[in-house]
C-alpha cells in the first residue's frame, strides 16, 4: 500500500565532477519500484535535476528556512525550493540538531513552512546512545513526533514522511537490529493513528543508520518500516543502487 522510498542523504559532500560520476552509475541499471530520492547539498540540486532528466529519480535537499524570504543570510526558502520544483525537504536531522543547535520547536516551524507550501518534508527523529541506555528511546522519540504533529495541526498532515535514525548509529557502522527498527517504527505509527488511522496507514517511516546493501532488506521487509534514509551508502552507486533493488 505504501511506495517505499528510498532517500540518499549526501550531507556536504560532492564536486561537480564526483555528482556526475555518481548519478551516471546510478541511474544505469537502476530497476526498482520504490520511488527513489538523491538530496545534494542545496547548490547541487539544480544541476543535479538537469542532468537527471527522463530518469525516475529525484532531487530533494537536506534542510531548510522556516522563513519565505528577507533578511537571512546563507539561508533556502521554502518557496525557493517551490520554484526549482523540489518536492522533498530534510528537516530535523540529528546532525541539525546537534551541530546547529535546531530543536523540536525550529523542526515544527519547517516542517510548517514546507507543508503550507505543499512540499514533503522528510522528519528525522531519533534517540542518542544515552537516552537508549537509559531506556528512554521512546520517550524521546514519541516527544520528538508530537512536537511537530502538535504544532502542525491535522490539516498539515496530508503528506509527510518521518525517518526514525537512532543517532547512535549515523555513520557510525553500527545499526539498530530489525527487532529494535520495527519495535521504535510501530510506536511512531501508533502516535500517527492516535491522530488519524488513515494517515497513519498512508504515512511512510524510513530507517536511517548506517543502512547498506548488506542490511537493507531485513530492514525494509519490516511491517512498519517503508523504505530508507540512507547516508554514507548514498556516496557509493553500487550500494545505494542496492539498497534500492533492496526495496522492491
Ligand atoms: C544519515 O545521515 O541520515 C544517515 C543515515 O547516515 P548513515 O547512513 O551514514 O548512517
Amino acid at each position: 500500500m505504501r511506495q517505499p522510498l528510498v532517500a540518499g542523504n549526501w550531507k556536504m559532500n560532492g564536486s561537480l565532477e564526483e555528482n556526475r560520476k555518481l548519478l551516471d552509475k546510478l541511474v544505469s541499471g537502476l530497476n526498482t519500484k520504490a520511488e527513489v530520492l538523491v538530496c545534494p547539498p542545496s547548490v547541487y540540486a539544480q544541476g543535479i535535476r538537469e542532468q537527471l532528466t527522463g530518469s525516475a529519480i529525484k532531487v530533494g535537499l537536506q534542510n531548510v528556512s522556516d522563513k519565505a524570504s528577507g533578511a537571512y543570510t546563507g539561508e533556502v526558502s521554502p518557496l525557493m525550493v517551490k520554484d526549482l520544483g523540489i518536492e522533498y525537504v530534510v528537516i530535523g536531522h540529528s546532525e541539525r540538531r546537534s551541530l546547529f543547535g535546531e530543536n523540536d520547536e525550529d523542526v515544527a516551524a519547517k516542517f510548517c513552512a514546507l507543508t503550507d507550501q505543499g512540499l514533503v518534508p522528510i522528519l528525522c527523529v531519533g534517540e542518542t546512545l544515552e537516552e537508549r541506555e537509559a531506556g528512554d528511546t521512546m520517550k524521546v522519540v514519541t516527544a520528538q513526533v508530537e512536537a511537530v504533529l502538535r504544532t502542525a495541526g491535522p490539516e498539515r498532515l496530508a503528506n509527510f514522511v518521518i525517518a526514525y535514525e537512532p543517532v547512535w548509529a549515523i555513520g557510525t557502522g553500527l545499526t539498530a537490529t530489525p527487532e529494535q527498527a520495527q519495535e521504535v517504527h510501530a510506536v511512531i505509527r501508533g502516535l500517527l493513528a492516535e491522530h488519524d488511522q488513515a494517515m497513519a496507514d498512508r504515512t511512510r517511516i524510513l530507517y536511517g543508520g548506517s543502512m547498506k546493501a548488506a542490511n537493507a532488506a531485513d530492514l525494509i521487509a519490516l511491517p512498519d518500516v517503508d523504505g530508507g534514509l540512507v547516508g554514507g551508502a548514498s556516496l557509493i552507486a553500487e550500494e545505494f543502487q542496492a539498497i534500492c533493488h533492496a526495496a522492491g
